[in-house]
């Protein structure tokens, strides 16, 4: 079955093109046929138009679309429908940045591929998983109950998939192990996954809360926020802006939020860089800790997205002062350049690179969806 992924955002709709099936998925044989990036998306049906021209003659049979947010309704993947379109129309509420974008391309496609199955694959699917007393905060208990405002978690798509290939690598399943998996791309999140199960995340109620990100902020005292709107009267929209998109790596350096200028900027003694690089490290290690607390150890480290699988000298940052819990890299192998699965640290807690593929996991729930076989 040839799938095309599409993960349409505000500013871009990527896509990839992939041949499955669950001979394919058994034998890990699937094909990726064609891959693009269409950018500054004004009128989605226009962006859609280009991607098909990028595809010409090759046939489509079904789309696979990220959604970002499936709320706790949706615990995985699901064949679109007149009500999933309208449950993520709903969510558009808490994913104001996404589900609208992801909605409107999920329409787009349909109005194109008008006969064609859609399937809806949600970041947070795979925290559904998260106990109440890792999903729940402080607050008075309706506000969990009647407003919704708990821990959602997302980033699900590919910390789901590294578990699973760490363990297929193993020959086993991802039940048998207890997991921390750090993806470290422009969002950032680290997940405790217990034999199989997600039991905490670092992002939110929002993508906004837990570790410094590109643009965004992490962890900051909800005080904070306030007093910027109540007494320094920032509108709730400005601040929700700076929150998002001039913060973190960004906001901190002042260079930019790709982790290789500010490297390169502390690298030649910048101050602001290097407290950004510094705080980028230091907050990885700080959940990792926590999670290592939450499972009680932890049977391996798992790095990925475009920093975790790319830069050695983050990763060995993140892992010094760790000896003591169990983690230490190897150095030749935390340097070897490789775009494989590989193993960088052998402590008591195994250390490992595994790179991410969201867009396969997501061609891979399309077709199991359709034809109805189990997801793993
Ligand atoms: P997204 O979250 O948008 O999918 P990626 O996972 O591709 O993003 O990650 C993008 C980030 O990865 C950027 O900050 C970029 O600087 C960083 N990155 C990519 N290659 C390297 C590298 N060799 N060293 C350090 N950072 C890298």
């Amino acid at each position: 079955m040839k799938v095309l992924v599409l993960n349409s955002g505000s500013s871009s709709v990527k896509y990839e093109l992939w041949e499955t099936s669950p001979e394919a998925i058994a034998a890990n044989s699937d094909t990726l046929i064609k891959r693009g990036n269409v950018e500054r998306v004004d009128d989605i049906d226009q962006a859609l138009h280009t991607v098909f021209d990028d595809l010409g003659a090759l046939s489509v049979d079904a789309v696979g679309h990220r959604i970002v947010h499936g709320g706790a309704k949706y615990t995985a993947s699901v064949l679109v429908d007149a009500q999933v379109e309208k449950d993520i129309e709903d969510l558009g509420e808490l994913a104001p940045l996404h589900n609208p974008h992801n909605l409107a391309g999920v329409r787009a496609a349909q109005r194109r591929l008008p006969s064609a199955r859609h399937v809806a694959v949600f970041d947070t699917a795979f925290h559904h998983t998260l106990p109440q007393i890792a999903y729940a905060y402080g607050l008075p208990f309706e506000y969990l109950t009647e407003r919704k405002i708990r821990r959602y978690g997302f980033h699900g798509i590919s910390h789901r998939y590294v578990s699973w290939k760490f363990a297929e690598l193993h020959g086993k399943s991802r039940e048998q192990y207890r997991l921390i998996t750090c993806h470290l791309g422009n969002g950032c999140s680290v997940c405790a996954i217990e034999y199989g199960k997600s039991i905490d995340t670092s992002m939110g109620f929002t993508p906004l809360e837990g570790l410094l990100m590109g643009t965004r902020a992490g962890d900051v005292d909800a005080g904070a926020i306030l007093h910027l709107i109540t007494q320094d009267r920032q509108s709730p929209l400005e601040v929700l802006k700076m929150l998002n998109s001039e913060s973190g790596l960004k906001g901190l350096s002042g260079v930019s939020n790709d982790m290789r200028d500010v490297q390169k900027h502390a690298a030649a003694g910048e101050p602001r860089s290097q407290l950004s690089v510094d705080m980028f490290c230091y907050r990885v290690r700080k959940y990792i800790g926590a999670y290592l607390a939450a499972m009680d150890g932890a049977d391996a480290l798992i790095f990925t997205g475009g920093i975790g699988e790319n830069s050695p000298e983050i990763r060995a940052q993140i892992c010094s002062k760790t000896a003591s819990l169990g983690i230490s890299l190897d150095a030749a192998a935390n340097t070897a350049k490789s775009g494989e699965p590989r193993q960088i640290g052998h402590g008591r807690v195994p250390v490992w690179v595994v790179p991410t593929q969201e867009e396969l996991l997501i061609a891979r729930d399309t077709l199991r969806c359709i034809l109805n076989i189990p997801h793993e």
